[in-house]
């Protein structure tokens, strides 16, 4: 069978321990036997990181706004441990930290559903798409712990020197204060996003926050979004059959849990970074879950949610059999791959891209899986398979099917 070829590479980011090893068994086993694999390839393994000064994260990301499309190995947030474990000359910022930062991009999350791992809330038939703001609130404050008796004020002093001063509490006693922020620029790219992907994916789009309670600084992202939206996306939206809608807050928790699925739910920082972690452990496992970054104009980098799997990877370097679940790192290259054939035209690439993704999912409906998914499954009688025979697995599953 001729290998389907490619028109432009792809940007292969490469990783970190456990899912470093994966990742070069998913490109010989899923991908290089039958694709023409064209990739500009990049080690983000954090060795090479420290050599290059990081320099090399930057022009990875730098080659993303290039391309418009990028596969990404998890890898390693450096700590105090790390430090020493890999020698290092500094503490690396955190590789999706700096992508991210250079995209100016949105993370989508959905988990991959599959039968025989059903999700607790049994009325989601459908994934449920998490898009999380990325910037400020409560991820970039100043906090006091007030001492005692004395006036908390929030002042803002604009570049022309005129103040804007108002009272928050008088206080007769101990207590604390916060100050927070978020930027015009950062909530329309995150609308952007939302609304391009919603496009991109024919899903509705759900967006709530607290405006009620918080009547300027909720408000203002909902004003932003609705602004976006009336002059950029509503014709776009009801050509595609979809929908944008705005609710409370709490008013979209309740609605979820009564849900189907199958929409993207756009949420405020800390809502999102909650939230998500609420419909991934509904959904079973974080090895179940896919990421993708999508900047405001169109460029995406795909990638696992789960990180190294370090514990794994010891295991490993001892010589250790492991059960690692490498099926989000597959769906990783097969959403690259099929924005690839989108971009370029190539429909047997995107028809590749599908085949892999059913393959991967009725290789574990018929039975076989890594021990994480054994240990929730519904299904009787199951074969646990280790990191390297699932993914044998799954090619003799694609290979029937191609
Ligand atoms: P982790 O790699 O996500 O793993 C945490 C635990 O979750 C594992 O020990 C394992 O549980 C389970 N798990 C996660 N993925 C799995 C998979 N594919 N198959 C089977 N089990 C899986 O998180 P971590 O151990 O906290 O972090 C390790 C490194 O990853 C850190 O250095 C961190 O900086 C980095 N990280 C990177 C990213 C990224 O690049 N996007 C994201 C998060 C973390 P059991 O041990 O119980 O089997
Ligand atoms: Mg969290």
């Amino acid at each position: 069978m001729a290998k389907i070829e490619m028109k432009t590479p792809l940007v292969e980011m490469d990783g970190d321990e456990m899912t470093r090893i994966l990742w070069k068994m998913i490109k010989d086993e899923l991908l290089l036997p039958f694709i023409d694999l064209k990739t500009e390839y990049y080690d983000l393994g954090l060795e090479y990181r420290n050599e290059t000064n990081d320099q090399v994260t930057i022009d990875s990301a730098e080659a993303t706004k290039k391309y418009g499309v990028a596969v990404k190995c998890a890898t390693i947030t450096p700590n105090a441990a790390r430090m020493t474990e890999y020698n290092l000359k500094e503490m690396w910022k955190s590789p999706n930290g700096t992508i991210r930062a250079a995209l100016d991009g949105t993370v989508f999350r959905a988990p991959i559903q599959v039968k025989g791992i059903e999700p607790c809330v049994k009325n989601w038939e459908k994934p449920i798409t998490l898009a999380r703001h990325a910037y400020g609130d409560v991820y970039k404050n100043t906090e006091i712990k007030v001492p005692g008796a004395g006036k908390a004020e929030l002042v803002f002093t604009g570049a022309d020197g005129k103040e804007i001063r108002q009272t928050i509490q008088e206080f007769d006693g101990p207590g604390i204060i916060q100050g927070i922020h978020n930027t015009d620029k950062s909530i329309t790219s995150f609308a952007k996003a939302c609304f391009n992907y919603a496009l991109d994916t024919k899903q509705d789009l759900w967006f709530a926050t607290k405006d009620t309670i918080s009547k300027i600084y909720d408000h203002n992202f909902k004003d932003i979004f609705q602004d976006i939206y009336d002059k950029e996306y509503k014709d776009k939206f009801e050509a595609a059959g979809i929908e944008y809608f705005y609710t409370l807050i709490d008013d979209a928790v309740a609605r979820v849990m009564k849900a189907k699925g199958g929409f993207i739910w756009a949420c405020k920082n800390y809502d999102g970074d909650v939230m998500s972690d609420m419909v991934s452990s509904a959904c079973g496992s974080l090895a179940m879950m896919t990421s993708v970054l999508v900047s405001p104009s169109g460029v995406y980098e795909y990638e696992a949610a789960h990180g190294t799997v370090q514990r794994h990877y010891y295991k490993h370097l001892k010589g250790e059999e492991t059960s690692t679940n490498s099926v989000a790192t597959i769906f990783a290259w097969t959403g690259a791959l099929r924005k690839r054939g989108e971009l370029d035209n190539i429909p047997e690439l995107m028809a590749f891209a599908d085949k892999l993704e059913k393959a991967t999912l009725s290789t574990i409906e018929s039975g076989k899986m890594t021990k994480d998914l054994a240990l929730i499954t519904s299904m009787k009688d199951v074969t646990v398979l280790n990191s390297e025979g699932f993914i044998k697995a799954v090619r003799e599953s694609l290979e029937t099917m191609l």
